[in-house]
């Protein structure tokens, strides 16, 4: 395997430094194959995928395979080491900002050279989220490629609509990934006040996967039995702010409608302030909080996807 890391210049930046991304090159020893890109950190609070790309890099070191790997560990370099959602240089969301533009905000500039030296550069592409510095998240979206999405080996794929309940986005790096016409999974998987190590080897399990799936390793693809696909997910906030005490059942776990999802406690008075209900009849859980976290209201507090009208 031939393997070169290279940083790419943005600008230089008020501070002296210079704002740039490393990209990681690693040609497989098996020959011509397709470019697989995998991103994480495009949300600088959410670091979980940083973790997957470093123990996947090492995990391939020594496995012969096709093609090439385009690894993009840190996209939002100063957001990351801010461990904030959005570029501190102009409080923007990378990844709403696709393609980006050369002479825009600090975060276009940025989008702009993902672009280039990235998105619109592999055949496929895998986008590591997380679930932020508190909540915990597990699934993967399908969007282009159902077998892709599959070869992440999450229970939950969910298929987005526009207009229906859920997140549907403009702007972000798998929009670009379908305008190019190229397969695209997003992955959410881990976050919150929990040890990482099981979502980190759950993610590197999944790359791994997806590798066979394109081909690029000699190996069967890894299939699991138990996947569901949602087309509409319900994300439940508090209206009070306060220690969230969770009582709902795992990530991946049905839930029915009414059930108690958490209850907000004041950390002043201890007075509990609100119960939080699952307003999906037939749910399963996506998102939760693992620990007792502090809450605003209005924060994400938990997901529920709609089990009525499922697909296997
Ligand atoms: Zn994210």
């Amino acid at each position: 395997m031939r393997q070169n890391i290279r940083f790419v210049p943005i600008a230089h930046m008020a501070d002296g430094s210079t704002g740039g991304l490393h990209l990681h090159d690693l040609e497989g020893s098996l020959g011509s194959g397709p470019t697989l890109g995998v991103c994480a950190a495009l949300h600088g609070n959410e670091p979980t995928g940083v973790e997957i790309i470093l123990d996947f890099a090492r995990a391939v070191q020594d496995r012969p395979f096709r093609g090439r790997l385009r690894l993009l560990p840190v996209a939002n370099p100063h957001a990351f080491a801010a461990i904030e959602r959005f570029t501190p240089i102009d409080r923007v969301n990378l990844n709403r900002v696709f393609p980006g533009a050369k002479g825009g905000t600090y975060s276009d500039q940025l989008a702009a050279v993902v672009s280039r030296e990235f998105l619109d550069t592999v055949d496929a592409l895998v986008d590591l989220h997380s679930g932020t510095d508190r909540p915990t998240v597990d699934y993967s979206y399908l969007l282009n490629d159902e077998g892709l999405s599959r070869s992440t080996m999450a229970r939950i794929l969910y298929r987005a609509e526009a207009g229906k309940k859920g997140t549907t986005y403009s702007g972000t790096s798998a929009t670009r990934l379908q305008e190019n016409g190229a397969p695209v999974v997003v992955v959410e998987l881990g976050g919150g006040i929990a040890d990482q190590a099981p979502y980190v080897r759950r993610g590197v399990a999944a790359l791994l996967n997806v590798m066979r799936y394109l081909d690029m390793l000699d190996e069967d693809v890894e299939e699991r039995n138990d996947q569901v696909i949602i087309d509409s997910i319900e994300l439940i906030r508090p209206t009070q702010g306060g220690f969230l005490e969770v009582e709902a059942p795992p990530l991946g776990e049905p839930i029915g409608g009414g059930a108690v999802l958490g209850r907000i406690v004041s950390p002043y008075t201890f007075e509990e302030l609100e119960v939080i209900r699952n307003t999906v009849p037939n749910g399963i859980m996506i998102l939760s909080h693992l620990s007792r976290n502090l809450v605003q209201p209005g924060d994400y507090a938990f997901m529920v996807g709609n089990l009525e009208g499922h697909t296997q």
